[in-house]
């Protein structure tokens, strides 16, 4: 819950201390009154289990996180109901870059103004349409945001409005550059041009969050194509292999993609008994389960589960649920002789 209303409005950090303050009562006292006379402060159980702690969270150290997260939404999800709103009736003309920071904004928006100077670090955007992308002010070259390069004189300089976007720095389809008349200009151009010009038949621009000092959302399972939540579910090839590797047993050609595998279970009824159907949902979830554990195993432990060690561990996954199913009335098999029936290990 304070997940949610946090990506969503910057909350008091009273709010968070309360929340803070429950959980410590959860944990000595098993209840929500207080954990006075506890015998570790609440700071020290929060430290990472290698210091000494607990490895929990304490929230007030995720504000930040929160506010980053917001603002990331509003980039990466430009379709979206906050983010249009944003751009039309907060940001106007302006953008999210030039706009000042002023009392009038609502203490959210500000919260993601603030953040300004970190984002380059962060963020930075792959050219599709060139539609979206700041040409000044995102990070869309190898030399990060060219403003900063460039100075306030480089929008007069190179002929590119403040405000432009990285389509409005070419025509026909080549860039449109005057010739470069000092250093920084021709880094600025060998940068750009190093980039394929953006057309109007492309993707949309896409924005990437970094995920390690070298590497911007590429999928840590295959490593051969971004990460976005379709490719993972179920586009991926390693992720594929189990949801079809396992699905299939049940009912032939599972889609492979989540929203269509989804549907297929549903429409599954009218072809396989209730039981096979209740079975397809449970690999499904469980998979999509595993595939993230994976995935985030291998972003923030940096421990990686091979193809055939996520297959076990769904094989064992599925047994240890299906066996606390009865058997169904009247002694019908089991779910889990279904499974064993079904399923053959490779
Ligand atoms: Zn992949």
């Amino acid at each position: 819950m304070v997940n949610f209303w946090s990506a969503v409005f910057v909350l008091p950090k009273a709010f968070y201390a309360k929340v803070d303050s429950l959980c410590a009562a959860f944990l000595w006292k098993n209840g929500t009154s207080s954990a006075r006379g506890s015998r570790v402060s609440w700071i020290d159980i929060c430290k990472p289990k290698y210091e000494g702690g607990l490895g929990l969270r304490q929230l007030e150290e995720f504000e930040t996180v929160f506010r980053l997260k917001r603002t990331w939404s509003f980039f990466s999800e430009p379709k979206s109901l906050l983010s249009r709103w944003l751009k039309n009736h907060i940001f106007y003309r302006n953008g999210f870059w030039q706009i000042h920071e002023s009392p009038r904004l609502s203490s959210t928006v500000r919260s993601m103004l603030q953040l300004r100077p970190m984002l380059p670090d962060l963020m930075r955007c792959d050219i599709g349409n060139g539609k979206v992308a700041s040409f000044w002010f995102d990070s869309w070259t190898d030399i990060g945001p060219l403003i900063e390069i460039a100075g306030d004189s480089g929008p007069r300089s190179l002929r590119v409005r403040k405000s432009a976007v990285v389509l409005d720095a070419t025509s026909s389809g080549s860039w449109r550059l005057p010739a470069a008349r000092s250093q920084q200009m021709q880094t600025i151009q060998i940068a750009i041009t190093a980039i394929q010009p953006p057309e109007a038949s492309n993707e949309p621009d896409r924005f990437l969050w970094r995920r390690t000092p070298d590497s911007f959302a590429e999928c840590v399972l295959c490593s051969t194509a971004l990460e976005t939540h379709h490719h993972l579910f179920f586009e991926c090839s390693f992720s594929s292999a189990i949801w079809q590797g396992f699905a299939s047993q049940i009912r032939a050609h599972p889609p492979a993609d989540l929203h269509a595998a989804a549907a297929w279970i549903l429409s599954s009824s009218n072809r396989i008994s209730r039981e096979e159907v209740t079975l397809l949902k449970l690999i499904f979830q469980s998979t999509i389960y595993l595939v993230w554990k994976e995935r985030n195993a291998r972003i923030f432990t940096s421990v990686s589960t091979s193809s055939s060690g996520i297959h076990l561990a769904l094989d064992r996954l599925l047994r240890d649920r299906l066996l606390s199913f009865p058997a169904s009335p009247p002694a019908g098999p089991s779910l889990l002789s279904l499974y064993f029936a079904s399923y053959r290990p490779p």
